[in-house]
């Protein structure tokens, strides 16, 4: 059997381990991928520190990652749309094709989905195998540095185009890598003023790199004053809720102007208390994104970037896979946007 090289989350505690493991194989309707570059995820960070959810989630022996492109090798049987040589990344998000959602084509709503490098082994690893019709074929004009990041890229989008923005005043609460790629595409669908919030001042210059137009220390300043400074007279209309914190959602509510839309991907801790009132008297749309559409966003993610958003302001590091703990420990730190792992 041949051997490849994987981070393996090998023991209960944290930590990631480079191994030796079984090269997977191109099962039916699956293809077998040489990967070329992965990025870290929050959710790979998550299961290295082996936090509450990764106990609860993941078995010790899984390969972790699902953020990744590579080139297809060998085609399993029942494959007869894609070719061996074709650049490719993939949805995620393993559906089972089975349940109403997924028969209407609402993919992204399966209740029985399986995640890539969480249930099953993923692609921090020189190969990994993936059902044909996850994969996402690249266009020769995206780079793969750019093409390892767009399962995040696709949660930004799937909330950016949740709502109509143009000439509409954004508010996004978290300027992780995120938070940052939903400003650039924001600016790039016409918003008039894109506002991110952050507790971290390198991050938020990055989201001001890729096109916010305002950005709030909320340990410094406040959005009142951010909504003066802008212009802003009655509120945001579009929210963006990609912090996961209770408070930077609290003050979202109460900065939305009646009859606002605000999308919510941070995951909240399940205590989190609101002000129903902010909901109920201004008439909110609340709308909870999990995950992208499979596959109109990564059809819309793709035309943008040939369009020409830039999302190379997002990508800060970019390490040879030898330099993986340096790319956990940066993960960690905050002090950093995608950090993108090469495995040639
Ligand atoms: P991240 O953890 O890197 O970013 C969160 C950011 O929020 C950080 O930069 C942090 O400094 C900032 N923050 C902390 N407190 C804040 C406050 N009070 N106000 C404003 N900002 C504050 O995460 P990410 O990878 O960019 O993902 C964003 C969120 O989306 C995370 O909560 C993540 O778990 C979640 N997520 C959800 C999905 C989904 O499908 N729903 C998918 C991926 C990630
Ligand atoms: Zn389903």
């Amino acid at each position: 059997m041949n051997k490849m090289r994987a981070l393996v989350k090998r023991k209960a505690e944290p930590g990631i381990w480079m191994e030796d493991v079984p090269q997977p194989k191109a099962g039916m309707n699956e293809v077998l991928i040489k990967v070329e570059k992965t990025a870290i995820c929050g959710t790979d960070l998550h299961i290295y520190k082996w936090d509450e959810w990764s106990q609860r989630t993941i078995k010790p022996g899984l390969v972790i990652g699902h953020e990744f492109v590579g080139r297809i090798v060998e085609l399993g049987l029942g494959v007869d749309n894609y070719q061996v040589g074709d650049r490719v990344s993939a949805e995620g998000h393993l559906t089972c094709g089975q349940c109403r959602n997924c028969r209407a084509g609402r993919r992204h709503l399966c209740t029985q989905t399986r995640g890539i490098g969480v249930n099953r082994d993923g692609a921090f690893a020189e190969y990994i195998s993936v059902p044909a019709q996850n994969l996402w074929l690249i266009p020769p004009q995206i780079p793969s540095e750019i093409a390892a990041f767009f399962d995040p890229y696709g949660n930004a989008a799937h909330c950016a185009l949740s709502f109509d923005v143009v000439g509409e005043d954004v508010l996004i609460t978290g300027a992780g890598p995120i938070g940052i790629i939903a400003a650039g595409i924001c600016r790039y669908l016409g918003a008039r003023h894109v506002v991110v919030t952050d507790v971290n001042d390198y991050r938020l210059s990055l989201a001001q790199r890729m096109g916010a137009t305002h950005i709030v220390n909320v340990q410094r300043g406040t959005l009142t004053d951010a909504m003066k400074a802008q212009d802003i007279r009655e509120g945001f209309d579009i929210g963006l809720e990609m912090s996961g914190n209770p408070k930077a959602f609290n003050d979202m509510l109460h900065h939305m102007y009646h009859g606002g839309r605000v999308a919510l991907l941070g995951i909240l801790p399940k205590d989190t208390r609101i002000d129903w009132d902010q909901v109920i008297f201004k008439g909110l749309h609340i709308k909870g994104i999990y995950g992208r559409e499979m596959f109109e966003t990564w059809y819309k993610m793709t035309q943008m970037v040939l369009g020409g958003l830039d999302l190379r302001p997002v990508l800060t590091h970019e390490l040879g896979i030898e330099e993986f703990q340096k790319g956990f420990d940066l993960m960690a730190s905050g002090e950093c946007g995608k950090v993108v792992l090469d495995w040639n």
